[in-house]
Order: structure tokens, then C-alpha cells, then sequence
């Protein structure tokens, strides 16, 4: 299929200025926005159109190469690469955009929003996020977490309304104390009629006549505080665990937001996760590896010993059955490959050239991989299959 003409797309003149351009993006995006057409495919194509053309129309730089070379000037090896080349995912708009759906009710992003049932015309706070580096021990083990969030609360001296003693409230004139307002505008695409959160109350429908002293009237204060997370086994980078009314308070009363906690993992120097795998690699000399040997390797649940039997070859895996990370929904774990390496020394002493020099030509020193035994890469394979 053809892709439409970017301008065509927002319903704005070749010459709109950015204001005009974010204006008809934003009608656009509420208009399908997923949480007002849940299951509607058609919605979602148009919802993404539209945010690929406000991608380009937006920024003077890239609006520009559309407007010389059109579609070819901003898509593929000489455009923008790696953005919006017609292959964008919801969440990419959200993140990108989320300004734009500022005041609406609509959720800035995935997640919290979608299904989450959010009545209409409830002042809420913004949400939070904040990122959270576990080690690899904590991830295996699950792990309580302290973590220090500024945020808004609710002023106490007011208890978040923002009128001193709280009692001087009035109804709000501007929207009659419904915390809304309605505009009817014209664009190309006709009539629209467009809810917004009132701007002279912030969606509380209450005016104050005397200023809380504490707040100047905000209702809230700007406050750090210890957030204990229970931080379950087995989470995955970029995975996000939310704690409900710990983000922020709105202005003048409302709900408090969400608080999301992003998971960061810190690498770990020995131990290599793969999945709920564990990979790591051992050095074994090549006469523990002809001799056979005992070894210690360490593994989540500390040391454990290991037995190397005599004539293991280099790239050998062994497998530590169940001492890899639970899996975070069943009570399955996974297990730890041991991938042997075997180490050729670098520096030798006469002597040891000596007694190395005399096994140089004995035919068990020599050579011969058997023709059954599989190769690395194929160990591999079937391990991870
Ligand atoms: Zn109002
Ligand atoms: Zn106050």
C-alpha cells in the first residue's frame, strides 16, 4: 500500500505552523487512541499513520527532507534509520509523545492505562519510574529493596486541597465544579468537540479564595522518601514492576500516581545468565583434563564441587541440573552449563619443556577426535533447543 502524504494524514496545510501540526496530531491520537478503540485494528493503523507523520512534521530538520524528497527523504538507508520507518510499536508512541497526551486522561504509556479501568475526570498524579540495578545473586534470590523517590505528596497542612484551614473553598466559575472543560473546534476533519481538565481549578472543581501558607495553594509538597520494593526471583532486564499511589499527588487533590520501578541487571564477573541458565566457563589444566579431577565452581547457591573424568576434551559442557534461576512464574529452575576450557601454558621451565619434549611424540599425545563425539557448536544447539 501507498503511504499517504504526511499533511494529508494530520488533516494541515503544506504551510502549518507547529502549532497546527501538534494541534491535529493530538486530535488524531485521541481519536484513536487505544483505550477508546479497544480491539479495533483499523483504529491502531491510524493511531500509528498519524504518529509517524507527526514524527516527521515535527522536527524542522526532517520536515524539511519531506518536503524536498518526500517519503524517500526521511524512510530507509538515507533517512532517519533505526526510528519510524513504518515498523514503530505502540509503546515507541507512548514514550516518544507522552506530552501530548498530557491532560486528556489518557495514560502517557502502556501498561497502567490500558484496561486499567481509570475513570474519567479523576484528577490524577503523574506517574513515576525509576530504575533498578540488581546483582545477579539478588535476581536468583529475590530481594527486598530500599529506594529513595522524590516525589509530590499531599500537603499536610491542608490535607492536599490547597486552601488554608480548609475551608475556604468555592465552586469553581470556569467549569461549574466538574474539573472539565469543553471546547468545540473546527479542523478539516469538521466539528470536534474536545474534554480537558479545567484550567483554573486543575480538575478539582474548587477555587480558593485564602492560599494554604505551606503549599501556596498546591495542595502538595515535594518530599524524598525510603520505598521498600519486594523485588521477586527470577525478574528480567527491562521488565517493570509497579506500585500503585506512589507516584505523584496532583495539584489540589486527586489521586496519588504510580510509581514504576524498571529492572536493571548488574553483570556479574564469573557467572553468565542465559535465560534461567547459567553459563560458566572453567579453566581446567590439560592434566586435570587427561588425568581426571576434582574442581570447584562456584554457582548461585555457592561452591560446589564438580568431577572431571580423565580424557575430557576442550569445550566439554557439563550440566549442573537445577541450579539456575527460578523461573518467575513457575516453580521451575533452570540449570548451571559448565563449558570446560582447557588451558595451555604460556611460560615453561626447562625442565618442564623437558618432560613436555619427551611426550611430544608418544601416540597418545597425538590427536584423535572421535568421529562420533559432537562438535562444540552442536553441544550448543542441543542445549538450547
Ligand atoms: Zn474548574
Ligand atoms: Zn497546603
Amino acid at each position: 500500500m501507498a503511504k499517504r502524504d504526511y499533511y494529508e494524514v494530520l488533516g494541515v496545510s503544506r504551510s502549518a505552523t507547529p502549532e497546527e501540526i501538534k494541534k491535529a496530531y493530538r486530535q488524531l491520537a485521541i481519536k484513536y487512541h487505544p483505550d477508546k478503540n479497544p480491539n479495533n485494528p483499523e483504529a491502531e493503523e491510524k493511531f500509528k499513520e498519524a504518529a509517524e507523520a507527526y514524527e516527521v512534521l515535527s522536527d524542522p530538520e526532517k520536515r524539511k527532507r519531506y518536503d524536498q524528497f518526500g517519503h524517500n527523504g526521511v524512510s530507509g538507508a538515507g533517512g532517519f534509520g533505526g526510528g519510524f520507518s513504518g515498523d514503530m510499536n505502540m509503546e515507541d508512541i507512548f514514550a516518544r509523545f507522552s506530552d501530548i497526551f498530557e491532560g486528556t486522561g489518557f495514560e502517557s504509556f502502556f501498561g497502567g492505562g490500558m484496561g486499567g479501568g481509570r475513570s474519567r475526570g479523576v484528577n490524577k498524579g503523574t506517574n513515576l519510574r525509576i530504575k533498578l540495578k540488581l546483582t545477579l545473586q539478588e535476581i536468583a534470590e529475590g530481594a527486598e529493596k530500599k529506594v529513595k523517590v522524590k516525589r509530590y505528596i499531599a500537603c499536610k497542612s491542608c490535607n492536599g486541597n490547597g486552601s488554608k484551614n480548609g475551608v475556604s473553598l468555592q465552586t469553581c466559575g470556569t467549569c461549574g465544579g466538574t474539573g472539565q472543560v469543553r471546547r468545540v473546534t473546527n479542523t478539516m476533519l469538521g466539528q470536534m468537540i474536545t474534554t480537558s481538565t479545567c484550567p483554573t481549578c486543575s480538575g478539582s472543581g474548587k477555587t480558593i479564595s485564602q492560599k494554604c501558607e505551606v503549599c501556596a495553594g498546591e495542595g502538595r509538597t515535594m518530599e524524598e522518601e525510603v520505598i521498600s520494593i519486594r523485588v521477586p526471583a527470577g525478574v528480567q532486564e527491562g521488565m517493570q514492576l509497579s506500585i500503585a499511589g506512589k507516584g505523584n499527588y496532583p495539584q489540589r487533590g486527586g489521586q496519588y500516581g504510580d510509581l514504576y520501578i524498571v529492572i536493571e541487571e548488574a553483570e556479574d564477573e564469573t557467572l553468565k545468565r542465559d535465560g534461567n541458565n547459567i553459563i560458566y566457563d572453567l579453566h581446567i589444566s590439560f592434566i586435570d583434563a587427561a588425568l581426571g579431577a576434582t574442581v570447584e565452581v562456584p554457582t548461585l547457591d555457592g561452591k560446589v564441587k564438580v568431577k572431571i573424568e580423565p580424557g575430557t576434551q576442550s569445550g566439554k559442557i557439563l550440566r549442573l541440573k537445577g541450579k539456575g534461576l527460578k523461573d518467575l512464574q513457575s516453580y521451575d529452575r533452570g540449570d548451571q552449563l559448565i563449558h570446560i576450557n582447557i588451558w595451555t601454558p604460556k611460560k615453561l621451565t626447562p625442565e618442564e619443556k623437558a618432560i613436555l619434549e619427551k611426550l611430544r611424540n608418544s601416540k597418545n599425545f597425538m590427536p584423535s577426535p572421535d568421529k562420533s563425539e559432537k562438535s562444540f557448536f552442536e553441544k550448543m544447539k542441543e542445549f538450547f533447543q
